[in-house]
């Protein structure tokens, strides 16, 4: 399945929320969920019959969009996550936590996970000192990850830099801002996830 390609900020009308998809433009008031607090459409303020299959389904596509992966990659997440051991909600939210382009997003090397898609589909990241350009490159625990030395001083690095930087990195995650440069202490756990998300919502819609 392709990639939802139109205006990203319907997505975030739709589920009501900000899932911060377009970076910095999120956190100014030209945000659209400032302004239009409602679906997108035609019949966006008219009233949705909330179906227990509408929650489960709407919690599956906001955290979809979210970390931008396609059904059937979400879906192979999902699948990969009920054979781990433990809870499988958290699990699966950690092998989305683990991705590269979430990795280079917050380590704050792009202001979106999109813009984080680009600059590892562009050559820009390196892990353990090797080229990754596949954003769904699952990285592990003492992993380094880094802009390759030729792009360190690509302005629109640096500004992302700053401003993560402002609102504060993830204590999983080490950074060095100046060599543009991060390492993976540990896997995220569930504390370190986004907290609005409810996981097992999603583990029932699979599990009917
Ligand atoms: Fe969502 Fe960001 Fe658009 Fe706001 S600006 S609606 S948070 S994508």
């Amino acid at each position: 399945m392709s990639r939802y390609t139109g205006a990203v900020c319907k997505i975030c009308r739709r589920e009501g929320m900000k899932l911060f998809l377009k970076g910095e433009r999120c956190f100014t008031d030209k945000c659209a969920i400032e302004q239009r607090e409602y679906p997108p459409g035609q019949h966006g303020q008219g009233r949705v019959r909330a179906t227990e299959y509408r929650v489960h389904l709407r919690e599956k596509q906001k955290v979809r969009s979210t970390y931008g992966v396609s059904e059937a990659q979400f879906r192979r997440y999902y699948d990969m996550a009920k054979r781990k051991k433990g809870v499988t909600g958290e699990q699966l939210l950690q092998l989305l936590e683990r991705r590269l382009d979430n990795i280079v997003y917050r380590l704050g090397f792009a202001p979106s996970r999109n813009g984080a898609r680009q600059l590892i589909s562009h050559g820009h990241i390196r892990v353990n000192g090797h080229k990754v350009n596949v954003p769904s490159f699952l990285i592990n625990a003492g992993d380094e990850v880094e802009v390759k030395e030729k792009s360190k001083k690509l302005e629109a690095i640096g500004v992302s830099l700053e401003n993560r930087e402002q609102r504060g990195f993830h204590d999983w995650l080490e950074v060095d801002k100046d060599a543009r440069k991060g390492r993976v202490k540990a896997l995220p756990e569930r504390k370190d996830m986004p907290a609005t998300i409810q996981e097992t919502l999603i583990i029932e819609y699979y599990s009917k």
